[in-house]
């Protein structure tokens, strides 16, 4: 047995605890799940039932961490209504987390309507960072902010922008980073030499600090490298080098965080048992 630890994101319908149950089901170490509907702004509202319910499965399942991925209506750099109504939702969202021992929510924090070649050139820049101290202030707990990288052109799309972006909060604790293989592949990161992987996470440690990466997604890409496209595959599908996954899994600092897949699924019905097999396949 490996000592990686690798999940999937399930569907929560029917509640938290179904979810544990999906995750296990496909042989999963760790879970990502929606709080509520991703494409709406209903906000999770839990019993204390349902948060027990919940505890209960995540121990008997043996699931550690669990995370929530945000939905993503979020847009933390909208200064009209979305941007309340995105600051109030992560709010919620964090608070959700910590009631559950849900170690926080992985965030795509959002995108200018015009030009987003370089955000941080904008004067909405301040408002993001505002939106996002106000997340953190109004949700006074041990939750955390995962700031996703993101492979188009929406904020996030280079390790530099979260760097600049968390130095302008302040560096708070709980402000984090998700690293997304699809997304890096997207943006043109390459990680598939063990040179090319060296140097990329010692310059996320220059920039960021590995001690804030506390989260990989682990997707192959339907599109090529560099496209800024990142359409997620079923790994071993898409157009991602085996060694990316292989570098993913077996060197640090990811082999020690833990790997959530968001896959199609091989029969289109999300992130399955097969794209578990197929990563722990590539440490053998
Ligand atoms: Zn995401
Ligand atoms: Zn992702």
């Amino acid at each position: 047995m490996s000592d990686i630890t690798i999940g999937a994101h399930k569907s929560a319908a029917g509640g938290y605890a179904k979810a544990c149950e999906r995750v296990a089901d496909i042989g999963g170490d760790c879970l990502q799940l929606f709080s509520s509907s991703p494409r709406t702004w209903a906000s999770a509202d839990l019993s204390e039932k349902e948060v027990d319910d919940f505890k209960q499965a995540k121990e008997k399942h043996g699931l550690d961490p669990v995370v929530f991925h945000a939905p993503y209506l979020i847009n933390l750099a909208d200064r009209d209504s979305t941007g309340e109504k995105s600051v109030k939702a992560m709010v919620n969202e964090l608070n959700t987390a910590d009631r559950c021992g849900i170690i926080g929510s992985v965030v795509h924090v959002g995108s200018y309507k015009t030009d987003d070649e370089k955000p941080e050139d904008k004067a909405h820049f301040k408002h993001l960072i505002e939106n996002i101290q106000a997340v953190l202030d109004k949700s006074d707990n041990g939750a955390n902010l995962y700031i996703e990288n993101m492979g188009t052109r929406k904020i996030g799309k280079d390790i530099e922008q979260i760097a600049r972006i968390i130095d302008d909060c302040g560096r708070p604790d709980r402000l984090k980073v998700c690293l997304d293989t699809c997304h890096m592949h997207a943006a043109g990161i390459d990680l598939s030499s063990d040179e090319s992987y060296q140097d990329f996470f010692s310059e996320f440690d220059d920039v960021i600090g590995l001690d804030r990466l506390e989260v990989i997604h682990v997707n192959d890409s339907k599109d090529p490298h560099g496209s800024l496209r990142d359409r997620h595959e079923n790994i071993g599908e898409g157009s991602i080098p085996e060694s990316v996954f292989t570098n993913i899994l077996t060197k640090k600092p990811t082999k020690d965080l833990p790997l959530i897949i968001e896959t199609p699924g091989f029969d289109e019905n999300g992130p399955d048992q097969k794209n578990l097999k197929q990563l722990r396949s590539l440490l053998h």
